[in-house]
């Protein structure tokens, strides 16, 4: 079929010219054959490999189509423009994309001249928004790393090292630039709609068929320029169930601690991704593994370690419940999760506390205060979410007190149901509360009178003796103090 090559080539290359000539199908399965044997690159290459309509899998209509047809309106408009990120990454692997960026080399003033429904936002960097109804398109203007970067921020971290990193996103730059600035091989994929070509910097397309997250360019440098790339590596990992590649994955451990350094609202933020996208149950696991839960929860983490297998139960449990939600497209709330997550880190200080003679309901209340208080130096978790999370804790106090109309009253509080369910969670993970969860079960189900039988039989019992005039004193320190306390057994 060949005609004698002028020189001798290889088997790859004569490959090459084979499938220039031969049927599409034929190409892809050549292309199997052919990528596993290449060694890939750590770098990226100043030119791409290009990647035809029949060497990959995209179709067009699988796009959005707005944000296809601003690609195709800032290339009429002489721009280089195309689809790039998680929406290329995901539709290589069958998955329905989140969102659709456009990464384009006009800057943000000329991209908003070409759309009427195109507005500029940026925090940390310029981007433009593009609303079509609902629907909005992110355009990105091509970037470059900043040329200095990595000595300064070594030694000067935290809002120095910040200020570095605005400065640095805001400088434009080419393609090429763009492609190497990313953080993965796997989201420097940019596919031309118009075209239908994708072009591959980082060999991305061979880590996709591979599953393996790694980083671009030299994976310490990566870290330390952006500590959150840590977490975007797991967060990945855990979403597409890859691998991380070795050499991305060695240094996180020993450059976990830089998270210390991240401003709390950016890492809340990074948190609800890794915790509400439906795989926080396996993005724990690797948190703890590679180190990165410590700096991020670090009361929780010292619970771990005194207490691990309460504490993990309790901490997986509530995370696949979420995960369950997420999949059944349920709504999930921050405020539960944090709930969970801090929940093994009071007992400890309610001890604390109480050994310096604070009496166990003040105790209880100051060590929920503290707990709070600090995981917001670490985390900035809004005030709409720390009010919930006590909410649901006093809850836990409030659950064992069912007698006279008490038990009605909490049925109606709209705190309820996540109270509750967090009685749940903690039977699950072994504390001990003498069967509350269920009476609690069986009194939603149960019609009035099996309600006030239930109460009654509550009244025979030692719950009489709880019968103050006035809450404060009724919440008397047993049972609250059991909730917390059990905990730490
Ligand atoms: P998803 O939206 O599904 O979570 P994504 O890959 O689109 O995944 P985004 O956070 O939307 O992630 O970011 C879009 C793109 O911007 C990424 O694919 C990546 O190329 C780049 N990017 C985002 N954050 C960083 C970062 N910290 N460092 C380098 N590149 C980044
Ligand atoms: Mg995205």
């Amino acid at each position: 079929m060949l005609e004698s090559p002028p020189i001798v080539r290889s088997f790859f290359e004569i490959g090459r010219i084979f499938l220039q000539t031969v049927h599409p199908m034929l190409k892809k399965l050549f292309q199997s054959f052919r990528s596993p044997l290449r060694k890939p690159q750590q770098h990226t290459r100043t030119t791409p490999e290009v990647l035809s309509s029949s060497q990959h899998s995209l179709q067009r209509t699988q796009f959005s189509r707005y944000a296809v047809s601003i690609v195709e309106r800032l290339q009429n408009a002489g721009y280089q423009a195309y689809l790039v990120g998680g929406c290329v990454r995901d539709l290589m692997l069958g998955i329905t994309p989140k969102d659709f960026d456009v990464a384009t080399s006009a800057t943000p003033e000329q991209v908003r001249a070409e759309f009427r429904n195109a507005r500029i936002i940026g925090r940390r960097f310029k981007l433009v928004h593009i609303h079509f109804g609902r629907e909005i398109i992110e355009v990105a203007t091509f970037r470059a790393n900043h040329p200095q970067d990595d000595e300064e921020e070594d030694s000067n971290q935290s809002s120095r090292n910040e200020s570095g990193r605005i400065l640095r996103d805001n400088v434009y730059g080419t393609l090429e630039e763009d492609a190497q600035r990313r953080d993965f091989t796997i989201n420097a994929l940019y596919y031309d709609p118009v075209t239908e070509r994708v072009l591959d910097y980082a060999n991305g397309v061979h880590d996709i068929r591979n599953r393996l997250i790694r980083l671009i360019g030299d994976p310490q440098q990566r870290y330390k320029e952006d500590p959150v790339r840590m977490l975007r590596a797991v967060r990945f990992a855990a979403k597409l169930d890859f691998g991380i590649e070795k050499h991305s994955a060695t240094p996180i451990r020993p450059l976990a601690p830089m998270l210390r350094d991240i401003p709390s609202a950016r890492l809340f933020e990074e948190v609800l991704k890794l915790f509400l996208s439906g795989y926080a149950e396996s993005t724990f696991e690797m948190l703890v593994d590679l180190e990165l839960f410590d700096p991020l929860f670090p009361a929780s983490s010292k619970a771990l370690e005194y207490n691990p297998t309460y504490t993990h139960t309790l901490i997986s449990e509530a995370l696949a419940n979420t995960d369950l939600r997420v999949q059944q497209n349920k709504p999930v709330t921050p405020a539960f999760l944090f709930a969970a997550l801090l929940w093994p880190a009071l007992p400890a200080r309610v001890l604390r506390l109480q050994e310096r003679g604070m009496p166990p309901i003040p105790a209880m209340q100051e060590a929920a205060h503290e707990l709070i208080a600090e995981q917001c130096q670490r985390i900035a978790i809004p005030k709409r979410f720390t009010m919930p999370i006590r909410e649901i804790w006093d809850m836990q106090e409030r659950l064992p007190r069912r007698s006279g109309k008490r038990a009605d009253l909490l049925l109606d509080n709209p705190r309820f149901r996540a109270g509750y369910d967090f009685l749940l969670l903690r039977e699950t993970a072994g504390e001990e509360t003498d069967g509350l969860g269920d009476w609690w079960t069986e009194y939603q189900d149960a019609n009035d009178a099996g309600r006030r039988d239930m109460i009654r039989d509550l009244g025979s019992k030692s719950e009489a003796t709880g019968q103050g005039p006035r809450k404060r004193r009724r919440s008397g320190g047993g049972k609250r103090k059991r909730a917390g306390a059990d905990a730490s057994e």
